[in-house]
């Protein structure tokens, strides 16, 4: 397993929208591990594969408190999506800054497992923000795109101020 480096915000590298996977063998297996020792490394409780530069369509996510639930969603689909939730949103790939971002509470979302099988699930609260979250990443989306022009220009700010070697700890995120 290695720890793999997680791009950040502004890359242009995050805006590329990622491909289906083809086969799901060791090969991407040993990606799948690699990205889940990052992400709690990190820490975190999501991490798509276009945060580590590889596009192609595959998210990891672990929302336990324990860390014991990981999820590997390849492939993922969302079938439906309903109800508000707002959460205060992080993200691996723009650390140090935190925004409310409203998404559906609950999804229905069809993938394949990291053993190949096709699974479909409901998924609720944080779980559903999580996912959803890191398929947007996928399509080359960032939480941030959400957010008002005003709050925006906030991070831009924050962010020029972290260059200059003001970078504040992060604590949580997807
Ligand atoms: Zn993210």
């Amino acid at each position: 397993m290695a720890k793999l480096t997680i791009l950040e915000f502004p890359d242009p590298r995050l805006r590329k929208k990622a491909v289906p996977v083809e086969t799901v063998d060791d090969a991407l297996r040993a990606l799948i591990d690699d990205m889940f020792e990052t992400m709690y490394d990190a820490p975190g409780i999501g991490l798509a594969a276009t945060q580590v530069d590889v596009h192609r369509r595959l998210l990891v996510a672990d929302v336990s408190a324990e860390k014991t639930e990981p999820y590997v969603l390849i492939n993922p689909e969302i079938l439906e999506k309903d109800g508000q939730a707002i959460t205060e949103e992080g993200c691996l790939s723009v650390p140090g800054y935190f925004e409310e971002v409203e998404r559906a509470e609950h999804i229905r979302v069809r993938y394949l497992d990291r053993e190949g099988n096709t699974q479909e699930e409901d998924m609720h609260g944080l779980l559903a923000v999580c996912v959803q979250h890191e398929i947007d990443h996928l399509d080359g989306k960032l939480f941030v795109d959400y957010l008002s022009e005003t709050k925006r220009q906030r991070l831009r700010k924050r962010i020029e101020k972290d260059r200059r070697g003001n970078r504040q700890p992060t604590a949580a995120v997807l």
